[in-house]
């Protein structure tokens, strides 16, 4: 593949900023633009152009990756002039987490612009999109996929591909399921264990190493015995993608009570001032009153 592949990337957030090093690291030419410009410009020293719009991002690129908040900001930023302005084969990554409907919205955004769309939320958070570990759920049209691969493999370390475009957004909604359901039941036993006098550190001992002992219990539960929260995905998408869950469990006709009682939680500890704060802030909503 050429190495003077153009990639306008738009959202340079925890995971665009990490994502576009990644790219410029294996030797593509990205354009980057943040709502925020602040926050895309130290990538100017990783030999990003960074620039004022997204169309000016998308000028004559070969692929247009979002990575925004979600399918409102995208549909804000991919508005007039943007998918126009790729290359004319260009293909739109769209790696944000939007779910079942904000997906439908985008793909039928690219379908009236006669633009290729790959649907590819990723797996993996701060640190693997730092080392390009990410793993990538990708669905789309098969004849744009082995081009897609050239920006999958510098973002991640494995790419899982599903059918039509869709199909990645939804097993997202799966996986998101999943984690928002282990934050919440981690937040209650952390509360809990502290509340009957059971050292919470003692549980986290206990489990770890064994079937029961998820790494990942392991990296957000000490996060909540120390209530130090640094952010690796916030509060606030956590709450996102609760939400998306709950939409199209709604849309399927499934109640779904585990994920509402967590998202009304993750409400809780957003009022309360910690939506930028990491997910596991949702701790602040479970824990024990202290006198
Ligand atoms: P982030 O650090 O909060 O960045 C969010 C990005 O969206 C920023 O570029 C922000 O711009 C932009 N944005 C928000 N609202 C906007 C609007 N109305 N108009 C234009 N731009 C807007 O988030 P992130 O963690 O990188 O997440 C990005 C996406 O990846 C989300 O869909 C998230 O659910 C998904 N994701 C995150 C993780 C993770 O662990 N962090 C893992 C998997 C998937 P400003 O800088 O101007 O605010």
């Amino acid at each position: 593949m050429a190495d003077d592949t153009k990639v306008a990337v738009l959202g340079t957030g925890i995971m665009g900023a990490a994502m576009a090093r990644n790219l410029l690291s294996n030797d593509m030419e990205v354009r980057a633009w943040n709502r925020s410009r602040e926050k895309a410009e130290p990538l100017k020293e990783d030999g990003a152009e960074v620039v004022d719009s997204p169309a000016d991002a998308a000028r004559g690129a070969d692929f247009l990756l979002t990575m925004l908040a979600d399918a409102d900001a995208i549909e804000d930023a991919v508005s007039d002039g943007v998918l126009p302005a790729l290359v004319e084969d260009g293909v739109w990554l769209q790696m944000s987490t939007v779910g079942e409907g904000g997906n439908e919205r985008l793909l039928g955004l690219a379908a009236n612009h006669g633009v290729a769309y790959v649907d590819a939320p990723v797996l993996g958070t701060k640190q693997p999109a730092e080392q390009g570990q990410l793993v990538v759920l990708a669905s789309g049209p098969e004849e744009v996929r082995e081009r897609s691969e050239q920006v999958f493999g510098a973002v991640g370390s494995r790419t899982v591909w599903l059918g039509e475009a869709g199909e990645g957004s939804r097993l997202k909604l799966v996986v998101n399921t999943w984690i928002v359901g282990i934050l919440g039941v981690l937040a209650e036993t952390v509360a809990f264990a502290n509340t009957i006098g059971v050292d919470p550190a003692k549980f986290l001992e206990t489990v770890e190493g064994g079937p029961l002992g998820l790494p990942y219990a392991q990296i957000k539960g000490n996060m909540m015995i120390e209530e130090d929260f640094p952010t690796s995905f916030s509060a606030n998408l956590a709450r996102k993608d609760a939400g998306l869950v709950l939409d199209a469990a709604e849309a399927h006709d499934l109640r779904m009570q585990i994920t509402e009682s967590v998202a009304a939680r993750f409400d809780e500890a957003i009022r309360a001032g910690h939506g930028e704060a990491d997910m596991a802030a949702v701790y602040h909503a479970a824990r024990p009153e202290r006198g």
